[in-house]
C-alpha cells in the first residue's frame, strides 16, 4: 500500500501527526440547509446551529494536542491540524479563511490542514480558498462521498447524491490540493460487486487520496438504536479484509491509503468490536496481499479519460449551502468569539 505516513515523511522528512480539532461547525444536514437529523451513523447531538467555539478554543486545542503527541512520540517534523466533527467548510468563506489561518499560524510546526467536508458543500469559493491556502502549506480536502449508490447514500439519510461527489471532484481536482475521499464498506443492501463499483468509480474520479471505513455503529444514533435491536448486522472482520484488499487492487498505485478501517472509543461504540484492533486489522490486511501476491494497483485499470482531462462542471452546490457560504460577515452557521 502506498501509505500515509510514508507518503508525508517522503514530503516533510520525518514524522507528521494529526490534532484534531473542533471548531464549533454545524451540518447542512442537521440545520435543515438540505436535510435535518443528519447521517444515521453520525452523533450529531452537539452540532446545534447555537453552539460557540471560541477562537482561542481553537487555539487551545492545537497547543493541547501538539502536547500529547509530543510526550507520545520523542520525534516529530509537524503537525496536520484536522478539522474533523460535522462539516468544515460550511460558513462564511470569511470566517473560514480566519479559522483556518489561525491553525496555520498556531506554530511553526503546523505544516498544513485536513478539512473534512461534504461533497455538496464546496462552492467555488471555498475551493478558491483552498487553493490559496495550498500556496504555502499543505492542504488536504477530505470529502465524504461514502458510495457511488445512491440507494446506500439514501439508507444513510447523507441527504446528497453522488452526482454532487462527481461535480465537486471534477471542480477540486488539480488546484494544488489534495482530495481525499472518504468510503464506507458493509452498506446494508450493498453486495461485493457494489462495492467494487464504488472502488472503480473512486479510482475513475482520481482522487489523491483514500480513507477506507468499515460500517460501526455507535451510541445514541439511529444506526446504533438499530444494530442493537438487531435489525442490521455489521459487516464480518474477515469479509472486511478481504473487501480492502479487493477494493485496494483496484486503486491507483498513486493513491495514497490514509485508513484501513474506522473505529470509535471503546465506550462508545456498539458494533463491530473488531475494528478497535485497528493494527492487527492492518497487519491482516497487508498479510492478505502477500498471500495473494498482489498490491495496491494489482487490479487498477486506468480510466479512458484520464481524470485531469475531465472537463469542469458548473458549481452545483445547493442554494441553500450557497446562501451560507458564498456571504460576508458572520451568520449564525459558526460563532465564533474573539
Ligand atoms: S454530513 Fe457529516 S457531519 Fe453531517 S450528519 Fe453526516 S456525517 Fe455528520
Amino acid at each position: 500500500m502506498n501509505s500515509f505516513g510514508a507518503s508525508l515523511r517522503r514530503r516533510f522528512g520525518g514524522r507528521i501527526q494529526r490534532v484534531s480539532i473542533d471548531a464549533g461547525f454545524t451540518c447542512p444536514n442537521v440545520d435543515g440547509a438540505v436535510a435535518r437529523g443528519g447521517c444515521n451513523f453520525c452523533d450529531n447531538r452537539s452540532f446545534s446551529p447555537s453552539r460557540r467555539v471560541r477562537l482561542q478554543q481553537v487555539s487551545e486545542q492545537l497547543d493541547l494536542g501538539m502536547q500529547s503527541v509530543r510526550r507520545r512520540y520523542d520525534r516529530v517534523a509537524g503537525f496536520i491540524a484536522y478539522f474533523q466533527p460535522a462539516t468544515n467548510t460550511y460558513a462564511p468563506v470569511d470566517q473560514l479563511r480566519e479559522v483556518y489561518q489561525l491553525a496555520l499560524g498556531r506554530s511553526d510546526d503546523v505544516v498544513g490542514l485536513a478539512i473534512g467536508t461534504r461533497p455538496d458543500c464546496v462552492p467555488d469559493s471555498v475551493l478558491d480558498l483552498m487553493s490559496e491556502l495550498a500556496l504555502r502549506h499543505h492542504v488536504s480536502l477530505e470529502f465524504g462521498m461514502q458510495t457511488m449508490h445512491d440507494a446506500g447514500l439514501q439508507w444513510m439519510n447523507r441527504a446528497h447524491s453522488h452526482e454532487h461527489m462527481i461535480n465537486a471532484i471534477d471542480r477540486a481536482r488539480g488546484r494544488g490540493f489534495e482530495c481525499c475521499v472518504h468510503i464506507i464498506l458493509g452498506i446494508p443492501g450493498e453486495s461485493h460487486e457494489m462495492m467494487m463499483q464504488t472502488a472503480d468509480e473512486v479510482a475513475r474520479l482520481g482522487f489523491d487520496a483514500i480513507k477506507l471505513h468499515n460500517l460501526y455503529s455507535v451510541k445514541g444514533t439511529p444506526l446504533g438504536e438499530e444494530v442493537l435491536a438487531g435489525t442490521i448486522q455489521m459487516m464480518e472482520r474477515d469479509a472486511y479484509v478481504q473487501t480492502v484488499v479487493d477494493f485496494l487492487e483496484r486503486m491507483s498505485p498513486e493513491t495514497i491509503v490514509e485508513r484501513v478501517s474506522g473505529d470509535a472509543p471503546p465506550n462508545y461504540l456498539i458494533e463491530p468490536k473488531w475494528c478497535l484492533e485497528k493494527s492487527a486489522l492492518r497487519l491482516e490486511i497487508e498479510q492478505e496481499f502477500q498471500r495473494r501476491g498482489t498490491r495496491q494497483g494489482s487490479r487498477y485499470r486506468p480510466p479512458k479519460v484520464p481524470p485531469c482531462m475531465r472537463p469542469r462542471p458548473a458549481d452545483n452546490t445547493p442554494q441553500s449551502i450557497r446562501d451560507q457560504i458564498d456571504t460576508r460577515g458572520r451568520l449564525p452557521v459558526l460563532k465564533m468569539e474573539s
